[in-house]
């Protein structure tokens, strides 16, 4: 709780420091001062990259690192990984390659996550050490036993190498061979320690053999069993084309029964040239698709948790009727673990957008599914700037009102509207979870809590989404929720009537909830 506390309180202004940077780099036009906006946003996300390694060492310590068991394709997170710095090598002129060994199976069972970060961490040391010649990756097995499998992974390097007296100093924490060189390439010093220690979880560990002035290897060993058919794909090698700006003649349904989230959904739609069908349950989901039948439809985005029908069982229902086999079907899940992530594979849907949204990845997977021949690459030239002139909202604390704004695709006036829908229903809705729980309907509950997590979510209260999770894990837990209750009741009268006193403010609030 420390840890996603620190890790909140520390990144939520640091996000907006970034931010706000590069808003404000947009606007200005004077050369000294763009100058001075880059180097705060670099010292920005410098600073972030030290919290989430710090966060990452301290996780590892406290024992609470975990390594996740998912079916996934190595050489796809390779190939990722490779992509993402192949502009890096390509920007310093260096020749970058791989071979991984035919007899290296490719379905294994990790965490391609926390791989990709061993991956990405060396790569980044060997280029940013290598002034001239060529980095090459070598993916071996080493030794299989049973249903598990060594594998060797070297990063060889024709840099600078690290002389014989500071090769094991490196793996320790915020050990630099010459920092000054660092400080040029914005490394923190904890890359190396942290990749060891997630090869030491996976059963391994890091070596390095290297002569100062000619090149360094170094050999990533890990343990990982023999993974079967692919679960959840890791495949996003899109994610490096930046998405299209509008689409044509594309087809969405959504399926969402939260009023909130059916409006930001759809605004982000509109915003990209497509009017949405809506449907507001599995169940009406199911009659507009036989209907349009099988081409009716370019892509469907699914809320999980609905009444009538859920998301899970409207997608399994689909996929059993002829001809809806290939329908791209998207989750749209607040949902983040792999576990529930995988329920969703199971039961047959593509692909999942997290909640609240993060308008980039919201688009990502747009791109990712809704055919090439409809995405067009211009910019239409109505595709305003969003408005960003939430002006006294700005000075709520716990409130991340450009985010949110963003979330309504500019529009201020809705997002003012929901604020103050919150600021009007949802004391009502906590005393309904505390009227369910005396009833002991703790599943009830546990859903309003679910979906109350993701309204304040979409409405950029970082804070109270961080208290509602709690809530929610402690009722899944089966834990005393008291404390967590009351602590809620006054977070939410509190940010309640501050919501009320800006936003009915005379000459501010255009709208009254309904
Ligand atoms: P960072 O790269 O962020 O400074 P690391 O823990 O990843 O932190 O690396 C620690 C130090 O190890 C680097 O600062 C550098 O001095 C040295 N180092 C790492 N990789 C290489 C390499 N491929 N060639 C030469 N030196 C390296």
């Amino acid at each position: 709780a420390f840890l996603a506390n620190v890790s909140h309180e520390l990144r939520t202004p640091l996000n907006a420091v970034i931010g706000m940077a590069s808003l404000a780099r947009g606007l200005s036009s004077e050369p000294k001062q763009r100058d001075y906006l880059d180097k705060i946003a670099a010292s920005g996300k410098h600073l972030a990259r030290i919290i989430n390694e710090l966060l990452d060492l301290s996780k590892i310590a406290a024992g609470h690192m975990e390594i996740e068991k998912l079916s996934f394709s190595l050489r796809e997170v390779v190939a990722r990984s490779l992509a993402v710095m192949a502009g890096q090598a390509a920007e310093k002129g260096l020749k970058l390659s791989e071979t991984t060994a035919a007899e290296v199976p490719d379905m294994l069972l990790g965490d391609p996550l926390r791989i990709e970060q061993i991956f990405l961490n060396l790569l980044g040391n060997a280029i940013k050490f290598t002034p001239q010649g060529q980095i090459e990756v070598r993916v071996s097995l080493h030794q299989r036993e049973g249903k598990r499998v060594c594998l060797d992974i070297e990063f060889e390097d024709s840099g600078i190498g690290i002389g014989s007296a500071d090769l094991e100093r490196l793996f320790k924490p915020f050990s630099q061979v010459d920092p000054s060189v660092s400080r040029r390439f914005g490394g923190t010093g904890l890359g190396l320690t942290i990749s060891r220690r997630l090869a030491e979880m996976m059963g391994g560990d890091i070596s390095v053999s290297s002569r100062e002035g000619s090149g360094s290897n170094f050999r990533v060993r890990i343990w990982l069993d023999l993974g079967e058919a692919l679960e959840i794909p890791v495949a996003e090698l899109d994610s490096l084309v930046p998405p299209p700006m509008r689409y044509e003649n594309a087809q969405v349904l959504v399926v969402e029964d939260h009023p909130l989230n059916r409006e930001i959904v759809e605004a982000l739609l509109n915003a990209v040239g497509i009017t949405p069908r809506m449907a507001e349950n599995g169940q009406e989901a199911l009659a507009i698709l036989s209907e349009s039948g099988p081409g009716g439809f370019d892509l469907v985005l699914m809320d999980i948790q609905m009444p009538v029908m859920d998301g899970l069982s409207a997608t399994r229902e689909l996929r059993s009727r002829a001809g809806f086999d290939e329908l791209p079907i998207i989750a749209m899940t607040a949902h983040t673990l792999a576990h529930e992530k995988k329920l969703s594979w199971d039961a047959g849907m593509n692909d999942h957008i997290g909640k609240p949204f993060d308008n980039a990845s919201f688009y990502k997977v747009l791109a990712r599914w809704i055919g090439k021949e409809k995405q067009r690459r211009e910019v239409a030239s109505s595709a305003a700037e969003p408005q960003m002139s939430a002006g006294n909202l700005h000075a709520l604390r716990g409130l991340d009102v450009d985010a949110a704004i963003a979330r309504f695709s500019g529009r201020e006036d809705r997002y003012r509207h929901w604020l103050l829908d919150f600021a009007a229903h949802a004391g009502e809705l906590l005393a309904g979870l505390r009227r369910d729980l005396l009833a002991g309907e703790r599943e009830k509950a546990l859903k309003t809590a679910h979906s109350f997590k993701v309204q304040v979510g979409m409405l950029g209260m970082d804070e109270l989404r961080v208290e509602v999770l709690a809530l929610e894990l402690a009722l899944r837990e089966e834990l005393e929720v008291e404390e967590l209750l009351s602590s809620l009741d006054r977070a939410i009268a509190h940010m309640s009537e501050e919501l009320l006193r800006v936003l009915t403010t005379p000459g501010r609030a255009e709208e009254r909830p309904a």
